[in-house]
């Protein structure tokens, strides 16, 4: 289909597609829509930038506007799960936009916020509530929702709902819907479990799939930089001193890194702000505004926090750390060219780090083209021992060390930790792995030669091909 209106959707739908500006499907919504029009259970296989969220929402708003019922009290008539809290509320503004000449009504319901206005949102019923597992369970445990009525279900970024351990609660939830129901699924990949929970939910099921996760590696402009930990920081600064920085992505592995990175961007003058699970709701909706309307050009954040989150014009996605799973590593440069703009990814790598790289590049089979680092590069004088309590004072950042290595293999554990219920999120903080370490190129503590340092002229021009 190259028209919206080829669909056959309603017109309410169409008028508020043109006013949104979409001008034809993008690949997943024409082949999902005209299935789950037609009522079919569907298991799609697509990541946030696909235009998933339209794929699915502009059938459920056709349908439910097609067959007007009024809405039960406590009830929903669809029922969206999200895993994160973010993309919950941005799923609900989508749902919003699109039907806004509809008279159907949307509410979104998460943790981390008073269930009590959540509550007084339900009472009435609603056609289309999206939510998260936890708070959703709640909402029933309390009697404040019940699913008996829920004609359609939607399962969102299923391979992390199964990631964040929120298998259980959606076994649960789904035992209290009517087995008489349409049901979507979505997910970026499709592992066993995923594979075998559609086998379970969906009834024979059509099967979507578009970009598969490597090839939106190969939409972006991607560049790696070899540089010790200790020194992270300092590029850091310089690469975000560049203008063309204009919405800069930055990712670490962990919450106390995002913060750490955002306590010494303020120190060298550069405002960043933080978004993470140790923040509360109005702290990360504050950090996202800022961010969106371009007030903070910087936004740190972790893989879990920054899964969906859908910011248009992120011009550079910059990896402080190398996620330890590959498909993290997609999913973050994926946080820039959405929807076929074209985006930069620079990853900074350390000696321990080479090993996820290699996974990367083996995930992606593509080769992350190293760039050298600019000249004047300093090892950035330690943080003040008293913000940051869990560093040994006295040592350049990132040269503390824990009393315990964290090797690949414990790291891979606690991934698997992670998918068996235990939130990543969760995870203590990490220095990058230690003990196991595949390589060590260069002695952490002791004098570092950089590639590309003392080359004349060839220090920046990575950047200004990074940064065009
Ligand atoms: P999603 O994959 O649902 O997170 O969508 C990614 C982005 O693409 C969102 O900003 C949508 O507003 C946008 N989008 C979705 N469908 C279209 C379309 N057909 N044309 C243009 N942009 C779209």
């Amino acid at each position: 289909m190259t028209n919206f209106s080829d669909f056959g959707l309603a017109a309410p739908i169409l008028k508020a597609l043109a006013a949104e500006g979409y001008a034809t499907p993008t690949p997943i919504q024409s082949q999902a829509i005209p299935h789950a029009l037609a009522g079919r259970d569907l298991c799609g296989i697509a990541q946030t930038g696909t235009g998933k969220t339209a794929a699915f929402a502009l059938p459920i708003l056709h349908r439910l506007a097609a067959a007007p019922r009024p809405a039960l009290r406590k009830g929903c008539r669809t029922l969206v799960l999200s895993p994160t809290r973010e993309l919950a509320g941005q799923i609900a503004d989508s749902f919003r936009a699109y039907g806004r000449h509809l008279r159907l009504s949307t509410a979104v319901v998460f943790g981390g916020v008073s269930i009590g206005a959540q509550e007084r949102a339900l009472a009435n019923g609603v056609d289309v509530l999206v939510a998260t597992p936890g708070r959703l369970l709640d909402l029933v445990d309390r009697r404040s929702l019940e699913l008996r009525h829920v004609e359609i279900l939607v399962l969102d970024e299923a391979d992390q709902m199964l990631d964040l351990g929120f298998i259980h609660a959606l076994k649960r939830i789904v035992k209290l819907l009517p087995a008489q129901r349409q049901s979507l699924f979505f997910s970026a990949t499709m592992p066993k479990a995923i594979a075998a929970l559609a086998g379970e939910y969906l009834a024979d099921p059509v099967q979507v799939a578009v970009a598969p996760v490597a090839t939106t590696a190969e939409r972006v402009e991607q560049h790696v930089l070899f540089v010790p930990t200790g020194q992270k920081q300092a590029l850091l600064h310089h690469v975000l001193k560049d203008e063309a920085m204009e919405r800069a992505l930055v990712f670490t592995r962990t919450k106390h890194g995002a913060d750490r990175v955002v306590r010494h961007l303020a120190r060298a003058g550069i405002e960043a702000a933080a978004i993470h699970g140790n923040k509360s709701q109005p702290q990360r909706e504050r950090a996202l505004a800022g961010f969106r309307s371009g007030h903070c050009r910087v936004l740190v954040a972790t893989d879990i926090a920054a899964r969906g989150i859908d910011v248009e014009g992120v011009t550079h996605v910059i990896n402080f750390d190398l996620p330890n799973v590959p498909e993290s590593y997609v999913h973050r440069i994926g946080r820039t060219a959405r929807a076929g703009a074209a985006g930069v990814a620079i990853s900074f790598c350390n000696g321990e780090e080479r090993a996820y790289l290699r996974d990367i590049e083996k995930l992606t089979r593509l080769k992350v083209p190293v760039a050298p680092i600019p000249d004047g590069i300093e090892m950035l004088p330690a943080e003040p021992a008293q913000s940051a309590p869990h560093h040994a004072a006295g040592r350049p950042q990132g040269q503390q060390r824990h009393g315990h290595g964290h090797g690949r293999t414990q790291q891979g554990h606690s991934h698997a930790q992670g998918r068996g219920g235990r939130a990543p999120e969760r995870q203590p903080e990490a220095n990058p792995p230690r003990s196991a370490a595949p390589r060590r190129d260069r002695p952490v503590d002791g004098p570092v030669r950089l590639p590309g340092q003392g080359r004349d002229g060839q220090s920046i021009r990575w950047l200004e091909r990074a940064v065009r």
